[in-house]
This record gives structure tokens, C-alpha cells and sequence, in this order.
């Protein structure tokens, strides 16, 4: 696996981050891209991303990430935000039962923006706070359930299971788009 900028790959495609601020989507991306984890910093206007470069079978795939970089603030993302993307990474904070609530308005807004066949993956972050606990994993799991997304419990903290739902993401994307079109 490499990652550097330029490396030649099989397949590029664009997957974003969404939900509410201050869930942790930056963080969970500079963990995934970059193997970080930042207390604070952020651009102020714009979108940010980064690239990952995945070994899938014998394809080489660079997923290139877009996050918010704090629009969701001023409810400033546009559809071209979402154009093109293959796959999302929905975020809500296990801490903050609005930010679940919300993962609701945020589905739709995918759903009437983005590709009608993404994969998207539900993550309940910050993990490592469960005395502060306001949503339980099986509710996460459940809306999961209904509504066809993948799940998974992060700590962008502690780096558990960060990796994983970002390849759950990409080994869909893999399955539904790019083997579809060989
Ligand atoms: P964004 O606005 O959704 O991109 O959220 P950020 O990535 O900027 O994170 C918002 C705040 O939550 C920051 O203070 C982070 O340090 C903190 N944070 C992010 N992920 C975690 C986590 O997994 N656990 C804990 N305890 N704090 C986190």
C-alpha cells in the first residue's frame, strides 16, 4: 500500500464525509488518510480531502475523500459537494443524541444529491466516551438496519475501528461500482 499523491492506480473515485460539525469527520479522515489524530485546526472555508491509495485484489484504487471543511456549519454544502461521490461515510457523535437525529436529514440530503447506488456507512464516533453515552450501538444499528446503510462504532481518538469502516465503504464501492463496469 502506498500513498503517495501521484502513484499511478486501476480506479479513482470520490467518496465524502457527512453529518453534523463537530462529530469528528475530520479527525476520523486524518486518521484514515494520514494516521493522526488532531485536538483542533481546520480551514476555514472551502472543501478539504484527501487521498488513500488501496490495494484491492490486484486493483489499486485511490479513494479521494472530501470532508466539509466546517461548511455544515452554515448549512453551505451544495449539491456539487455531493456530485460524483460513490460512496459516503455518515457520522454522528454516540455523545450527542441530536447529531443521531440528524444522520435522518443528512440521509436524504444524500439521497437527493448523491449517486443512487452509494455506499454508505454509518458511524457512531467517539466511542471512547461511553460515560457520556446518549445513543446505544444497537440504535445505531437498528436505523442502520432500515435503511440499508453499513455500521460500525468509531474512535477517531483511539484509532478503533476507523480503518475498518472506511474499508467496509470501499469494498462496496468496489463490489456495486467498479467490478459492474469490467
Ligand atoms: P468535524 O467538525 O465533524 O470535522 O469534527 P472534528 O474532527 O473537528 O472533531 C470535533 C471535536 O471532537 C474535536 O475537538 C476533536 O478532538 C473531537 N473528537 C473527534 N473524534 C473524537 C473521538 O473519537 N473521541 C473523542 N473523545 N473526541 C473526538
Amino acid at each position: 500500500m502506498g500513498d503517495s499523491y501521484d502513484e499511478e492506480c486501476d480506479y479513482l473515485f470520490k467518496a465524502v464525509m457527512i453529518g453534523d460539525s463537530a462529530v469528528g469527520k475530520s479527525n476520523l479522515l486524518s486518521r484514515f488518510a494520514r494516521d493522526e489524530f488532531r485536538l483542533d485546526s481546520k480551514p476555514t472555508i472551502g472543501v478539504e480531502f484527501a487521498y488513500r491509495n488501496i490495494k484491492v485484489g490486484d486493483k489499486l484504487i485511490k479513494a479521494q475523500i472530501w470532508d466539509t471543511a466546517g461548511q455544515e456549519r452554515f448549512r453551505a454544502i451544495t449539491s456539487s459537494y455531493y456530485r460524483g461521490a460513490l460512496g459516503a461515510l455518515l457520522v454522528y457523535d454516540i455523545t450527542r443524541r441530536q447529531t443521531f437525529e440528524n444522520t435522518k436529514k443528512w440521509l436524504r440530503e444524500l439521497r437527493e444529491f448523491g449517486n443512487s447506488c452509494m455506499a454508505i456507512v454509518l458511524v457512531g464516533n467517539k466511542s471512547d466516551l461511553s460515560h457520556s453515552r446518549e445513543v446505544e450501538e444497537e440504535e445505531g444499528k437498528n436505523l442502520a438496519e432500515t435503511e440499508g446503510l453499513y455500521f460500525m462504532e468509531t474512535s477517531a481518538m483511539e484509532n478503533l475501528n476507523v480503518e475498518d469502516a472506511f474499508l467496509q465503504m470501499i469494498n462496496k464501492i468496489h463490489e456495486c461500482t467498479i467490478q459492474k463496469s469490467l
